[in-house]
């Protein structure tokens, strides 16, 4: 039978930059300065008071993920994580990217957020394989949202940019 997951689990296709939800998480890169893709996309809507808080982080880890506000978003935060660069997949990248989704729900808890809206990490300019990454989301969100009562996550949104990427989701969700 079909796993199923959890039913706070929702996949919506569109821009993270749009969303009214407590947190959204950025795929930063390690500087946490800036960068193209959904990144630079969150830092021209949060506008520039993002990068000058951003600029006193020290940079953030591949794996980790670090809190702001979120400025002119409309949503309360942004939780910046760093995704593995995919170097063929014996460079433990599961491993990081499952810490990124696994850190970003830390660090909600840590702030009281409790709706986050993730992008697809590490599937843009950093390469890694759609399904794979796909798979991984899902099943450390699914698998760490067992242990969290709904009063303190009560939702999580795959935010999908792109109608393939919507696909790799509603294919592992619904299959
Ligand atoms: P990475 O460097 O982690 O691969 P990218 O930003 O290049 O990050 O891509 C990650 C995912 O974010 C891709 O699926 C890309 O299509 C998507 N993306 C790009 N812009 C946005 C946006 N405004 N909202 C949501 N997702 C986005």
């Amino acid at each position: 039978m079909a796993h199923r997951f959890d039913s706070r689990i929702t996949v919506w296709q569109g821009d993270i930059t749009t969303i009214k939800i407590n947190a959204i998480v950025n795929a930063a890169n390690s500087t946490l300065l800036g960068g193209g893709g959904v990144d630079g996309a969150i830092h021209r809507s949060a506008g520039p008071q993002l990068l000058e808080t951003c600029k006193t982080l020290g940079g953030c880890s591949t794996g980790d993920a670090k809190a702001t506000a979120a400025f002119r978003l409309p949503a309360d935060f942004v939780i910046h994580t760093v995704g593995p660069v995919y170097r063929g997949g014996a460079a433990e990248e599961a491993e990081k990217l499952a810490s990124c989704y696994r850190r970003c729900l830390e660090v909600a808890l840590e702030i009281g957020a409790h709706s986050i809206a993730f992008p697809a990490i590490s599937t843009g300019v950093y390469g890694y394989p759609l399904p794979d990454a796909t798979r991984i989301a899902l099943k450390t969100v699914d698998g760490i949202l067992a242990t969290i009562p709904n009063e303190r996550i009560s939702s999580v949104v795959f935010v999908c940019f792109d109608f393939k990427t919507l696909q790799a989701y509603e294919d592992i969700l619904y299959h």
